[in-house]
């Protein structure tokens, strides 16, 4: 599951989702360096996972299920009229 790094003051986010942890935990101290002076900021960041249903990756499960539900009617049509 990708991690993603935010900073809620400056509602910012990174730009790509990262495979690890660490990834994020960089953009995390790389963030606190350049915009915070290396402090954390007063109203908090935080490395959270990326969900699926976050990224919109549910479209692909809800057509595929569409899909099979028509498949299986077709099927079931057919083998009907035997
Ligand atoms: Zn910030």
């Amino acid at each position: 599951m990708p991690y993603r790094y935010r900073c809620r003051p400056c509602h910012a986010e990174s730009a790509a989702e990262h495979p690890t942890r660490d990834g994020a935990e960089y953009d995390q101290a790389a963030h606190r360096d350049q915009v915070h002076g290396g402090l954390a900021p007063a109203g908090g960041d935080s490395v959270d996972r990326v969900h699926s249903h976050a990224r919109g990756d549910r479209l692909l499960p809800r057509y595929s299920l569409a899909a099979g539900l028509v498949l299986l009617a077709l099927v079931l049509a057919n083998c009907w009229g035997r």
